[in-house]
């Protein structure tokens, strides 16, 4: 038994290390993860007879002894499909990746405002990873494991939904509930830490491994990366960047609390401080414009709510440096409207109310990215769960 547990162990340890490096000769798979060589002759042959990797010829097309050309290992990336999905408030963005990490499709559908029933956003997600899987001329039954971020408090392990803004109910069993509806097991997390797998897996955060990623669309999220891993708290409600105080009875969220980060920075909230200084206007997003119009033009209450909605994220950020002293923060968002957060005396604002000390503050970069990049970072995830069942399953006779 014990020896069946190192046998998948080591399987998954392979795996990951394959999928990691993308192509790799398999004397270098025994040095990089300390496995013998022996254990690895025969785990890869196990994984080339599953189909989970393949032997591709050497670029350098270096022949071999007895002349047979030398190969490397990769993922075999028609062994499984994996499928991301990102609800944010207007839509649904997908991508459908091979077993590889590569990109086969991807699908966007517009999504009613508001907040939904569990069973009809669980029927849209369905509905659209069925259109996804239709872009391939295959079926949902093919894809072996949907990920799926939303925007909310998320247990990740449980797939539970503590609260979503998506959903008008609290407390659903979201993950079973769309494993239900689609017949594919699917993986539930908060949207800021499928970016910061993003980032982990494919973007700025590659190869560090203690990071912070801030995302700022309709409200204001974080991703801890420690140790290389997501950090996600014991109630899967950490990071709840959004959330902190910044101003004690300060401005109403819409969490029902008060001074909360994005009671001020968030788009909602600008829009309410906009309504209230330039008179409604029909267009969300023309308000807004018109908000950052008037302060740039110099009216000075436009100016005093878009200067606080930068302070007070200053403040935020500067509270995560004091704890975390992270090496690097993203600030990961699509909206060029949040450029006034990004401005550089907002970073410089934080950077006077940080511990100072005779060494460099953490760098900030500004990454700007569409839907479809949370979308792949829900792939991430799920591929990471499809990698585990793959090491599992195999071939038990082998044991
Ligand atoms: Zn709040």
């Amino acid at each position: 038994m014990a020896f069946g547990h190192q046998r998948e162990d080591s399987r998954l340890i392979l795996l990951r290390e394959i999928s990691q490096e993308g192509r790799i000769p398999r004397i270098d798979l025994a040095e990089r993860t300390g496995i013998s060589r022996a254990t690895v002759t025969t785990i890869t042959a196990d994984l080339l007879r599953d189909g989970l990797i393949e032997e591709i010829p050497r670029e350098d097309g270096a022949a071999g002894t007895r002349g047979r050309p030398r190969v490397d290992l990769k993922i075999a990336g028609a062994a499984h499909l994996v499928a991301g999905v990102k609800v944010s408030g207007s839509r649904i963005s997908l991508v459908l990746m091979d077993f590889e990490g590569s990109q086969m499709a991807e699908h966007e559908v517009p999504l009613g405002a508001g907040r939904h029933s569990p069973e009809a956003l669980a029927g849209y997600i369905g509905d659209a990873v069925a259109a996804l899987a239709a872009k391939i001329g295959t079926k949902t039954a093919q894809i072996s494991g949907v990920g799926v971020g939303l925007a909310g408090t998320i247990d990740a392990g449980a797939g539970a939904v503590h609260w979503s803004p998506s959903l008008n109910a609290r407390n659903v069993d979201f993950a079973a509930m769309l494993t239900e509806r689609m017949g594919v097991p699917t993986y539930l997390d908060n949207d800021a830490n499928l970016v910061a797998m993003a980032e982990k897996t494919f973007g700025l955060g590659r190869g560090r491994s203690d990071f912070i990623v801030v995302t700022i669309e309709a409200g204001v999220g974080m991703g801890i990366i420690l140790g290389g891993e997501i950090y996600r708290g014991t109630r899967g409600c950490g990071a709840e960047f959004g959330h902190t105080k910044v101003q004690l009875e300060g401005a109403l969220c819409r969490c029902g609390q008060r001074g909360c980060l994005e009671a001020y920075v968030a788009e909602y909230a600008l829009l309410r401080e906009a309504d209230t200084a330039l008179g409604p206007d029909t267009s969300l997003s023309g308000q807004i414009a018109r908000l950052l119009g008037a302060a740039e033009a110099g009216d000075p209450t436009a100016a005093s709510i878009v200067s606080r909605a930068g302070r007070m994220f200053a403040m935020g950020l500067a509270n995560i440096v004091n704890i975390f002293d992270p090496e690097l923060i993203i600030l990961a968002g699509e909206q060029m409207q949040f450029d006034y957060l990004y401005a550089e005396e907002v970073i410089a604002e934080m950077r006077k109310s940080i511990v100072q000390v005779d060494a460099a503050p953490p760098e900030v970069v500004i990454h700007k990215w569409g839907n479809l990049m949370w979308a792949r970072g829900a792939a991430a995830y799920a591929l990471e769960f499809v990698q585990e069942r793959a090491a599992r399953e195999g071939r038990v006779d082998a044991a």
